[in-house]
């Protein structure tokens, strides 16, 4: 498959924290992972394995009914199981495999969770303290590992505002050499291989965009993989981890999921606790935290993608956030440039999937957001 040479640069000097590549990614679990346990979650389109690193215990038992069922009778216990109690997260990187920095930041969790430090040797005292808190922590370093084998390089060199070759590398292009570009990529699901000079690494080997999945029809292996697991460990809140802060407020940023209704002020609060826990931390635009963690001034709603699908399918509060990107900058609010070096981007993650802990354990967890049909309508 073509790659373009000048796009598919490799970063002069890649900071030893910076682990994206599948392969040193693995090697990295095998060797360092003694607490979790490294196990594949299953295999892609391409049939290359996918590998989680897990930690605590899980719900044990199961339910009496569906998800669906569940809200229908009014307790969603009856979904949960036995241990609905439990405190269950979940995090994935890499279903857009270019989307570098959720990768490298789950790899530093697991370092942080196995060593109390990251891999630049910074301590995380407050994140392990809630991380021990949880019954139980699941995290994929890359869930697109086909997209993330086209890419033949670990880090990109940052082109200063150039966007292009990101754009590239991400969403492809054509055979007459032009970007595919964003959101036109979505509207070729899956997409021709055979139309493109390079199909990027948002895609599957099937060409299936995983966060666009044709989830209730013909899902992609690497979606049923997941949907498998999301049965089985029923976690009541899920981080997607990407890569593509706004370009005129460029900071991490959290999406606005459709959800069901249940969910909308639990989301709504998990926005605040991660947006002011990112602001404290010096990682947005301001320290004003009305401005920067105010919930009504959230994206608008997506209307459907992966946090939804993972939402219906097993009553996780699924949320996607978007990193800025260490190869090109953006600007902040009033129009200057803004670039962030890798060091701030991994910190940005640990903060956000620190927060995202601290608010599960503070809320309590799935059980407790779940206001039944018949308290807000008498049949
Ligand atoms: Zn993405």
């Amino acid at each position: 498959m073509r790659i373009r040479t000048e796009y598919a640069q490799e970063a002069a000097a890649i900071p030893t924290y910076w682990l994206t590549d599948t392969e040193e990614v693995y090697a990295y679990l095998q060797q360092k992972v003694l607490k979790g346990a490294v196990g594949l979650l299953g295999h892609s389109a391409g049939r290359r394995p996918i590998w989680m690193v897990s930690y605590g215990t899980p719900r044990e038992g199961k339910g009496t009914t569906t998800y669906s069922g569940s809200l229908g009778c009014n307790d969603v216990k009856a979904y949960l199981g036995p241990d609905y109690g439990k405190r269950v997260m979940l995090i994935i990187g890499g279903v857009h495999a270019s989307e570098f920095e959720g990768i490298a930041g789950i790899v530093n969790l697991i370092t942080v969770l196995e060593q109390g430090v990251d891999l630049r040797g910074k301590p995380w005292p407050d994140l392990v303290q809630a991380a021990e808190q949880l019954d139980r922590i699941l995290l994929i370093p890359i869930l697109n590992v086909d997209g993330r084998a086209r890419l033949p390089i670990r880090m990109e060199p940052y082109r200063g505002s150039d966007n292009l070759p990101h754009q590239y590398l991400t969403s492809g292009a054509w055979l007459d050499g032009a970007n595919i570009g964003w959101p036109k990529v979505k509207q070729y699901i899956p997409l021709d291989f055979s139309q493109t000079e390079f199909p990027g690494t948002y895609c599957n080997d099937g060409g299936v965009n995983l966060q666009h999945d044709d989830f209730f029809g013909n899902p992609q292996p690497e979606t049923k993989a997941l949907f498998d697991l999301l049965a089985r460990e029923r976690p009541d809140i899920t981080l997607n981890m990407h890569t593509g802060a706004p370009r005129n407020n460029y900071y991490m940023r959290m999406l606005t999921p459709f959800l069901e209704n249940a969910l909308v002020p639990v989301q709504q609060g998990l926005y605040r606790h991660v947006h002011t826990a990112l602001t404290l931390a010096g990682l947005q635009g301001s320290h004003d935290l009305a401005l920067e963690a105010d919930p009504k001034r959230q994206p608008p709603q997506w209307p459907f993608n992966l946090d939804s699908a993972i939402n219906l399918h097993c009553g996780s509060l699924s949320v996607t956030i978007e990193s800025p990107c260490h190869a090109f900058s953006g600007k902040n609010r009033a129009g200057a440039e803004v670039r962030h070096e890798p060091d701030a981007l991994i910190d940005a993650q640990l903060v956000a999937y620190e927060a995202g802990m601290t608010f599960l354990l503070k809320k309590g967890g799935r059980c407790n957001w779940a206001p039944g049909y018949r308290q807000t309508y008498q049949l």
